[in-house]
């Protein structure tokens, strides 16, 4: 393969997004996504354990990180980040507990059923990668979200940051529905490459690469051809 078809290719953006997503872990983590062991749930906004991820998925639903921080933290405090105990609650008592989180009564009914649900398999993990799929609330985002973060398969997560951030840094237009695809056919198959990729892809969405980008204070704008050529490339 010659010098300037490499440079072009995915697998070249890829291996030099995640050296840069590594050198800005400090960054990364002041966004909530703390860069961690690769089993840690921390990785999660700093939570405890993998139900508080599970519980946070369906919370965090348009409603801001700290609210559901704050919800989280008094469940924690109650016993019902268990699963098995959130299980025992009946609609109204979750509700009466989440009730700051926005549309709680939809989340209320939601928690439950998912709580019900995950009580049937033996493990966590289980749950996640075989009961998950079909519940209520749980789109394609967060399914493959907590596959990679709860069940530590390395299924990488289709998002609209993904496929904003690697198209106009590849100026290859990368829709959500390949996100997935692409990220699978380039990074190695590595759970902690795997997180620290979409934490990255996450962060630089939400820090600078808006509808209109920020270029001047991205992390990646030493690589990215939209930065770099000007090109008109807008997803
Ligand atoms: S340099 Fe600009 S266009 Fe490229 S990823 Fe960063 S914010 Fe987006």
């Amino acid at each position: 393969m010659g010098r300037g078809r490499e440079n072009s290719s995915i697998s070249y953006y890829v291996e030099r997004m995640l050296s840069i997503f590594l050198e800005n872990r400090q960054l990364i983590t002041e966004k909530g996504w703390i860069v961690s062991d690769p089993e840690s749930p921390r990785w999660w906004g700093g939570l405890e354990s993998y139900e508080e991820i599970i519980i946070s998925s369906i919370l965090v639903q348009m409603t801001r990180w700290e609210t559901v921080a704050e919800v989280i933290e008094n469940m924690r405090q109650r016993g019902y980040t268990n699963i098995r105990s959130l299980a025992s609650l009946s609609e109204d008592e979750i509700l009466s507990i989440i009730r700051k989180v926005n549309f709680s009564r939809t989340k209320a009914k939601r928690l439950r059923a998912l709580a019900i649900e995950a009580s049937k398999y033996p493990t966590l993990k289980e749950f996640v990668k075989y009961g998950l799929r079909d519940l209520e609330g749980i789109g394609d985002e967060t399914y493959y979200s907590l596959l990679l973060f709860v069940g530590n398969e390395t299924q990488f997560p289709p998002s609209e940051y993904g496929s904003r951030v690697m198209s106009r840094v590849t100026s290859m237009r990368i829709p959500k529905s390949r996100v997935r695809e692409t990220i699978e056919s380039n990074l190695e198959r590595d759970l902690f490459k795997y997180k620290l990729f979409h934490s990255g892809l996450v962060t630089v969405g939400r820090t600078s690469c808006f509808k209109e980008p920020k270029c001047g204070k991205c992390i990646l704008k030493m690589i990215c051809k939209l930065n770099n050529n000007n090109e008109a490339l807008r997803i």
